[in-house]
C-alpha cells in the first residue's frame, strides 16, 4: 500500500455550530462545506489545512457511531484518514496481514470519496480510516 498524505483527521463534536467558530474565529480557516452523511448519521463540516482537512462530525442520532463515542469519551479526535491510491488493493493487504477491518469492501464517504475503517483494536486504539485517493491534485 501506498499512502500519500493524512487526508483529514475526524473530530467528534456536540455542536457543529460552535465548533466551526473555533476553526474560523480563531484558527482562522475557512469551512468550505457542510455535508450530511446519512449512512454514518453524521453532520460533518470541512476545513482545508494544506493538503490536509479537519473533519468535524456531529451526530445526527444518540445511536449513531459519534453519538456512543461522545457518550463515552466525550468530544476529541475521532480518527485519522489516510490517503490510498488504491483502496480495496489496500484492504486486502491489511486484511492479509491480520488487521480487523470495519469495512470489508470501500463504501462512500463524505465529500463522495471511497472510504473504509479499520479496527481499532488492530490499530493501536487508534480509529484509522483509508480513503481513495480521487483527486488529480492530490496524486
Ligand atoms: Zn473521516
Amino acid at each position: 500500500m501506498k499512502i500519500s498524505h493524512i487526508e483529514h483527521i475526524g473530530i467528534a463534536v456536540k455542536n457543529l455550530e460552535e465548533s466551526i467558530k473555533y476553526y474560523e474565529d480563531i484558527l482562522g480557516l475557512k469551512c468550505y462545506g457542510i455535508e450530511e452523511v446519512k449512512d454514518q448519521k453524521v453532520k460533518t463540516a470541512f476545513f482545508k489545512v494544506g493538503q490536509t482537512k479537519i473533519e468535524l462530525l456531529e451526530t445526527t442520532d444518540p445511536e449513531g457511531p459519534i453519538g456512543k463515542f461522545i457518550d463515552k469519551k466525550g468530544e476529541g479526535i475521532h480518527h485519522i484518514a489516510f490517503a490510498t491510491d488504491n483502496l480495496s488493493e489496500a484492504l486486502k493487504e491489511v486484511e492479509e496481514k491480520g488487521i480487523q477491518l470495519i469495512d470489508k469492501s470501500p463504501r462512500k464517504g463524505a465529500e463522495g470519496l471511497n472510504i473504509a475503517f479499520l479496527h481499532p483494536k488492530s490499530t493501536g486504539s487508534v480509529l484509522t480510516e483509508l480513503c481513495e485517493n480521487n483527486s488529480e491534485e492530490n496524486k
